[in-house]
């Protein structure tokens, strides 16, 4: 087919070498699709009739990344290939992980054990674009499809099911009618997956340029599996002004409406997820959800451990979580007691999810709303400028100012002292002078006695 695809220099020294070794060799895969598509591809993998063996010595250095499935990384100065010996993968028994693999002389069969045709075309100079499952024109059409039987596929290795919806929310892509009815039939599978795998494909769902896609992880069952709390959401109605859509619906409009910062759309997966446990009707038949921030803080907590997500983004995205819907009132004062409530670090970024929020909602009030917001944003600019002090690291003293010269001892009473001392700041930032505040500390302490 006439497609030229411009190889980076090391790619093509790789292709040359093992050519010149009387082997095959070709740019395969997810390189090959962005390409095509005109993203940058993130890493050139290349696939090969030579042994691992062969790799090794054509290359002065090699790293065995996974020899053991025929990988070897070549090393050009600092950046890393990797190599992959044509293979068919052996029996899959546990959904996972095939039993063994096998090499093999051909391309095409390396080709088939790929999961969907716009990963399965592999390139280089001599043959051009070897596409022999029509990746092509489902790119063209804008179409995930299995390579071969998508039950089949699926039931080797179930995490192929969430990288389908996943590679649907980055390229806007649909899937494929029996590849789609093959998840419904088989999402059960994803129980098999760890949860570490999981996690990263909901990370690249969820940051992709269509994070509503998620809907269609719900349509064909695999929310269920990964993430029940999302189905009560969609299941959940709102009657109630301030909204136009169920909870689950605005939840993925919220996604929308937020970069795609990890953090952020994370925060708007969550901060609603809460809402279907504190559902209550009035006597009108409007819907209300009191205390749902907390609810959402601790099932996102649940989830994200669940998930195996590190410390610091469950830290920072159950915080964002638990104050999306903190009233700001637009006065210094206000803005100050917020910023110390939420956290100095993460303050700029619960503006943007309390923004999204609001987009994601019923246009009632939304002037009012965005007006509120925008002068809070405003105010926050003008603490910083004017150097407020908005927590403990801009307090003018420290705890050992308080131990040498307001007689206090170490232990959790000081910690009490300089946090009393910051809400005095926040409310009366004229205070923040160390003189004053070791008054008032020496007064407490002497009170405390
Ligand atoms: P990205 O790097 O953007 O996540 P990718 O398509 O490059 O996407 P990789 O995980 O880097 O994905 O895999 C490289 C190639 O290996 C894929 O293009 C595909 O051909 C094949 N591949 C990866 N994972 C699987 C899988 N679970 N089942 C079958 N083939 C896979
Ligand atoms: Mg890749």
């Amino acid at each position: 087919m006439n497609v030229e695809i411009q190889l980076p220099e090391k790619v093509k020294f790789i292709i040359d070498t093992i050519m010149e070794a009387g082997c095959e060799a070709y740019a395969v895969g997810g390189c090959i699709r962005d390409f095509i598509l005109g993203r940058e591809a993130a890493d050139w993998d290349i696939t090969t009739s030579a042994s691992p063996l062969l790799v090794k010595e054509l290359f002065r250095h090699t790293i065995d990344t996974g020899i053991k499935h025929g990988t070897v990384t070549v090393m050009l100065g600092k950046e890393g290939f990797e190599v992959t010996t044509y293979r068919v993968d052996g029996r899959y028994e546990d959904g996972r992980h095939p039993e063994s693999v096998t090499f093999t002389a051909s391309l095409k069969e390396d080709l088939k054990r790929r999961d969907f045709t716009i990963n399965a075309m592999a390139y280089n100079e001599q043959s051009g674009l070897v596409d022999e499952f029509g990746g092509l024109k489902d790119i063209e059409n804008k179409v995930i499809r299995c390579v071969g039987d998508a039950g089949e596929r699926f039931t080797e290795d179930a995490l192929r099911m969430m990288r389908a919806v996943r590679f649907s929310a980055q390229l806007g892509y649909e899937i494929e009618e029996k590849t789609s009815a093959a998840i419904r039939k088989l999402s059960e599978r994803l129980r098999l997956i760890s949860a570490e795998r999981i996690a990263v494909e909901l990370t690249k769902l969820a940051v992709s340029p269509h994070p509503e896609k998620l809907r269609t992880a719900w349509e064909t069952g695999i929310t269920k599996i990964i993430l029940p709390e999302f189905d009560r959401c969609m299941e959940t109605e709102q009657n109630n002004p301030h909204h136009c859509y169920n909870v689950g619906e605005h939840i993925l409009r919220s996604m929308q409406e937020i970069r795609p910062e990890r953090v952020l759309r994370l925060a708007m997966l969550f901060h609603d997820i809460g809402k279907p446990e504190t559902l209550t009707e009035g006597p009108d038949g409007t819907s209300h959800f009191h205390g749902h921030p907390a609810v959402s803080e601790e099932i996102t907590r649940r989830v994200l451990q669940r998930l195996k997500f590190d410390n610091h983004t469950i830290q920072t995205v159950t915080r964002l979580v638990l104050y999306h819907d903190y009233d700001i009132l637009s006065e210094a004062k206000y803005v100050r007691r917020a910023v110390r409530k939420a956290g100095e670090d993460i303050f700029p970024l619960l503006l943007e999810v309390k923004y999204a929020d609001m987009m994601a909602q019923s246009t009632y009030l939304r002037p009012e709303k965005e007006e509120r917001l925008l002068a809070v944003g405003e105010i926050y600019k003008q603490v910083r400028r004017e150097g407020q002090c908005l927590s403990l690291k801009n307090l003018a003293v420290t705890g050992k100012d308080l131990i040498d010269r307001a007689g206090m001892q170490p232990g959790p009473a000081l910690g009490e002292t300089l946090g009393k001392l910051l809400d005095m700041v926040i409310e009366n930032p004229d205070l923040n002078r160390k003189e004053t505040l070791l008054a008032i500390a020496a007064a407490e302490s002497a009170g405390g006695k």
